[in-house]
């Protein structure tokens, strides 16, 4: 920014559309919807602003109707993944000088393109690729995505206004340097907001980026390509390449300019190839940033003095919506004998209202989970408990996967706080919960902290303050997002940066200034007005 100190437009939340019955939002998202399922897309990779088929392809299908085909992805080979670096490393000459305001000229583009004319199409490919009602795809696809490329321009902004002192005879300034080589993202298939926002925070900041989305959202991705293209992000910044994720990391991990990694998903994988990133550290021309969001095992404590219904609706939302598919949806929960009685008959009166099927029928608050690989997982938590004599299930427990990879909502009641269901993510419509002596929330406290790796969100709900006190106390390394009389789900960018702690990743707050640093190194620059002629200090004499 040569001629002027410029003010980005003030990020404010995108408001989240009904889709009543009768608006013309929900008209528009089921004419997308149908147009879309009716017809069958071609996903190229995307290198170097080209499309590159590579011939080697695979389908995609819904997760609610698997024998359904809504198009195909190509797969990458070696040489595919080395040219997404090569291109990359060429467009960093250019997009790296770009000034700042040019850059976030694009991405609040993107936002506005996604706001208004991509809103039906980004939304209607989330419900088919990862199944999600319209309002879940709503609050993720169209919101969230918006709310990202939004306020990350300001922030971006708010850390470059971030300046040292100077003195008359020296002025020292800060300037934010895009990172030297070439970043990475690898985004998972629950979010459409995460997979975009992960490859274009970098980018915003000066990055450029090789990106891996998860083989389950590619349907949505190309929307996204198709935005960051209309909205104008130049050649070779963001390529895209599908396929084999060992083959393609590897190739990655090993180039010598590679310089972060922006990650989410399973906490294993995000281990693993931290590890890969140590065994190849003398590769490297810098330290790379890692920066990886990973798994929940996310809690409810409801203390004696709470509204069982309020427990009641935090469980029925916090654990079923989107099938439990949150990194930050309940599902354990330790609930007083003295309301379960009330909340357990709050929970399966709504359990029992729940209509579960396609997300194109809006009566449907309950879709399939994304793959065959997760629904024989859930399947399999769900027969042992059957059989289990420490736990009960009280609502759901069945499954079919004839049509679509349907999973019933499943609240499994144990005796034992720390049976495998209430320790082990299982990234489904599954909630477990313990039932606790009123007058042991102490020690349920402690159990609650200690029972799982993981400190992603945890909610405490409690009338009485000197309790809503004691969990906040008790209960402060055990999540990165803390809710208190809510349920743990729904962060809004701007409102509650998101992230976990432990092994639920490196809490580098998505949504906030804080994730944004990591993708820059500082250099400081000090300038001197006159300079010194003569090294001999006073004390000389
Ligand atoms: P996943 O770990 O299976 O996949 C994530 C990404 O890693 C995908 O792109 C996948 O292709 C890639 N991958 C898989 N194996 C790999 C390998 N061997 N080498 C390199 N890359 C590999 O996760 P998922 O099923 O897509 O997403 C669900 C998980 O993500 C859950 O654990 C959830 O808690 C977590 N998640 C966390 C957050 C958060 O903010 N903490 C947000 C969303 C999802």
């Amino acid at each position: 920014m040569g001629k002027g100190f410029f003010n980005v437009p003030i990020a404010v939340n995108e408001p989240v559309k009904s889709y009543a019955p009768g608006s013309p939002e929900r008209q528009e998202v089921l004419e997308a919807y149908k147009a879309m399922y009716n017809s069958k897309i071609d996903v190229p990779l995307y290198i170097n602003g080209k499309d590159v088929s590579t011939g080697n392809t695979r389908t995609m299908s819904p997760p609610h109707d698997h024998q359904h085909i809504v198009g195909e992805y190509h797969l990458a080979e070696q040489k595919h993944v080395d040219e997404a670096i090569a291109t990359a490393l060429e467009a960093r000459k250019t997009w790296s000088q770009l000034p700042w305001e040019h850059r976030a000229g694009i991405f609040l583009k993107a936002a506005e393109l996604i706001a208004g004319p991509y809103r039906a199409k980004i939304n209607a490919a989330t419900m088919i690729a990862q199944s999600k009602t319209i309002h879940q795809a709503e609050i993720d696809a169209a919101c969230e995505f918006i709310d990202f490329l939004r306020f990350n321009v300001q922030f971006m902004t708010d850390i470059y206004a971030e300046q040292p002192e100077s003195t008359s005879d020296a002025w020292n300034r800060i300037e934010y340097r895009p990172l030297e080589g070439f970043t990475y993202a690898v985004t998972p298939f629950n979010f459409t907001a995460i997979s975009g926002n992960l490859p274009a925070c970098m980018a915003l900041m000066g990055n450029v980026v090789v990106w891996k989305p998860s083989d389950s959202q590619i349907f949505s991705a190309k929307i996204i390509m198709d935005v960051f293209k209309e909205a104008g992000v130049p050649d070779g910044v963001i390529n895209v390449v599908f396929g084999d994720p060992v083959m393609i990391t590897n190739t990655v991990l090993a180039h010598q300019d590679f310089s972060g990694l922006h990650f989410t998903g399973s906490t294993f994988i995000f281990k693993e190839l931290w590890k890969q990133i140590g065994e190849n550290i003398h590769t490297y021309k810098t330290y790379p940033r890692i920066v990886g969001e990973t798994g929940g095992k996310d809690f409810i404590i409801a203390h004696k003095s709470a509204n069982p219904k309020q427990v009641a609706t935090a469980i029925s939302r916090g654990a079923f919506e989107f099938q439990g598919q949150k990194c930050s949806a309940a599902s354990r929960a330790y609930i007083p004998k003295g309301i379960w009685n009330d909340v357990r008959d709050f929970v399966l009166e709504d359990i029992a209202s729940f209509k579960m099927g396609s997300p194109e029928d809006m009566n449907n608050f309950i879709t399939a989970v994304i793959h065959e690989g997760s629904f024989d997982k859930l399947a399999k938590y769900i027969d042992q408990a059957k059989t289990d004599g420490d736990a009960e299930i009280i609502a759901g427990g069945g499954y079919d996967k004839s049509k679509g990879y349907f999973i019933e909502p499943t609240v499994i009641v144990t005796t034992n706080p720390k049976y495998t269901t209430m320790e082990t993510e299982l990234f489904g419509p599954v909630i477990t919960i313990y039932v606790y002596e009123d007058d042991a929330y102490s020690e349920t406290l402690k159990l609650v902290d200690d029972t799982s790796e993981y400190a992603l969100t945890g909610a405490v709900i409690a009338r009485e303050r000197y309790a809503i006190d004691e969990a906040t106390k008790a209960l402060q390394n055990s999540a990165g997002n803390f809710y208190i009389n809510d349920k743990p789900t729904g962060a809004v960018v701007g409102q509650q940066p998101f992230g976990g702690a432990r092994a639920s990743g490196t809490n580098d707050k998505a949504g906030s200034a804080q994730n944004l640093l990591r993708w820059v190194s500082p250099r400081m620059i000090k300038e001197t007005f006159v300079t010194p002629t003569d090294y001999r200090y006073p004390f000389l004499g």
